[in-house]
């Protein structure tokens, strides 16, 4: 590092003769431990404080506008621009463009950086009024970076800070992109900003800022045009006072760059991502055509709504099934969910097959006599009429055995219902057999056609201490076996 060593006495040493000689020596120490090669020094004998007062100063900012230094030495930082306002404007003005550092043996003050931080240090160096004005010329500076499509706030989730030449701009952080675009597939696939939130998070999500990610950032996130790769800013304005106040600024105000960094969305994603904001778009869950095979078949035990279809990866077009109320229970892949209500249904075929056959034909002999005994006691309900018109019963006998018979009526026809039941499944378990050799050859749509053919629901339970392929299931059947 080249650097330049400026000498000057503050007001207070103007009597003391060897101070200059003192500092020297005390600069030309500090830069040999910091391996800072001093090519050149400053000694200001007079103590003016106009610039024209100062030639070396004149002479040190010269070669400072040209580029000779990285850095210049001084004792402490009001040697340099102690004095008339406009004046130490011109010197912070000519470092900061040069990107010319000034170093102090207590600090390193680089006016292209960290400006905020600075600024608080030299308040006591620089007059209030000189500080607006730099920063109004640093905003139009910052003005100008944006026109030209230059990022200077902060990256937003999935990205980070990268640089094009000078122009600083965004560069992809790929695991957080991937959790950008499941936020704006989950979205289009019908979950709300609440569940999303929540769904990322046990995957894994961690924002920025806060320790969780909730409703708003995903809302704000589905929002950001600068996931299509370009820069927007204007967007809000920082008002200082007592309140740091945050006004937010019309859509016609907002500046925007075009594709000025990699975008992690497309247009038509983000489009549709819109229109469901907007509320003029419905998501295909509601209208189109179903791709989930489970679709309005699996509900969440705990709170019984109907667990949704999201994308789990996009690479490996891997789908799971989430419950949307948020805390409820944990998501499962929608393959192994769906592989195991074929397996409760193979087995379920298994097991009438294998023994239920035989009481079925058992069942026909029992129907029988049941029907027989059905029509012996119609008759003695009959026969209770004419018992009545005879006055063999009075009215009191009469009720009291009508009640007794119509309660073996309903004991009979209970029965009877049983066997009957048996009759209808012997069709229901050719209809299942059927469904189970038609399903890996159907469409998705095709295949939740099949499943609801013969499953009425299924109620699905996860806990979070369960592992990832572990869940309950019960699959209840349009037909019992008993
Ligand atoms: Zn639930």
């Amino acid at each position: 590092m080249n650097a330049a060593i400026y000498l000057r006495k503050s007001r207070a040493e103007e009597n003391d003769l060897d101070t200059l000689a003192r500092h020297r020596e005390q600069l030309v120490t500090f830069a040999a431990g910091k391996h800072i090669s001093v090519i050149k020094t400053f000694e200001e004998v007079v103590s003016g404080e106009r610039l024209y007062a100062r030639p070396q100063m004149l002479e040190l900012l010269a070669d400072v506008e040209a580029e000779k230094y990285d850095a210049v030495l001084c004792m402490d930082i009001d040697r340099l621009g102690r004095g008339a306002m406009s004046e130490q404007g011109i010197i912070i003005e000519t470092f900061k463009n040069s990107g010319c550092k000034i170093i102090t043996p207590r600090k390193v003050y680089d006016l292209n950086d960290d400006i905020d931080e600075q600024y608080t240090e030299m308040e006591s160096f620089l007059a209030r009024q000189e500080l607006k004005m730099i920063k109004r010329r640093m905003q139009r500076g910052t003005q100008k970076t944006k026109a030209e499509g230059g990022h200077v706030a902060n990256p937003p989730y999935g990205y980070k800070r990268g640089w094009d030449g000078k122009r600083p701009t965004l560069e992809i952080v790929e695991h957080e992109a991937d959790f950008v675009r499941l936020i704006f597939s989950m979205y289009i696939e019908g979950a709300g900003g609440t569940a999303i939130a929540n769904q990322i998070s046990e995957m894994g999500a961690v924002p920025r800022r806060g320790k969780k990610f909730g409703r708003t950032s995903i809302i704000a996130m589905l929002r950001n045009m600068e996931y299509l790769g370009h820069t927007v800013s204007n967007r809000i304005k920082h008002i200082k006072g007592i309140k740091h106040k945050v006004i937010y600024k019309s859509r016609a105000e907002w500046m925007i760059v075009k594709n000025t960094h990699p975008a992690i969305i497309d247009e038509n994603t983000f489009k549709k991502a819109g229109k469901i904001l907007e509320g003029r778009y419905h998501p295909p869950a509601n209208t189109g055509e179903v791709k989930n095979p489970l679709a309005g078949l699996i509900v969440c035990e705990k709170c019984g709504s109907y667990l949704q279809r999201i994308p789990f990866k996009k690479s490996t077009g891997q789908y799971t099934l989430f419950c949307t109320t948020p805390g409820c229970c944990t998501s499962t892949r929608l393959d192994r969910a769906e592989s195991a209500v074929l397996d409760y249904i193979r087995e379920y075929l298994a097991q009438i097959e294998s023994g239920k056959m035989q009481r079925r034909e058992n069942g026909k002999t029992a129907t029988e006599a049941l029907k027989r005994e059905r029509k012996a006691v119609d008759e003695q309900m009959s026969r209770l009429y004419d018992f009545l018109e005879q006055g063999v019963y009075t009215v009191e006998v009469f009720v009291e055995r009508q009640r007794s018979i119509k309660i073996k009526q309903a004991a009979i026809d209970a029965s009877l219902q049983k066997y009957k039941n048996l009759e209808t499944q012997k069709d229901f378990v050719n209809q299942v057999r059927m469904a189970l050799e038609a399903y890996e050859q159907a469409t998705p749509e095709g295949k939740n056609q099949l499943l609801k053919s013969i499953i009425g629901k299924v109620y699905y339970f996860k806990s979070k201490e369960y592992k990832p392929a572990q869940f309950d299931l019960s699959v209840v059947m349009h037909e019992t076996i008993d």
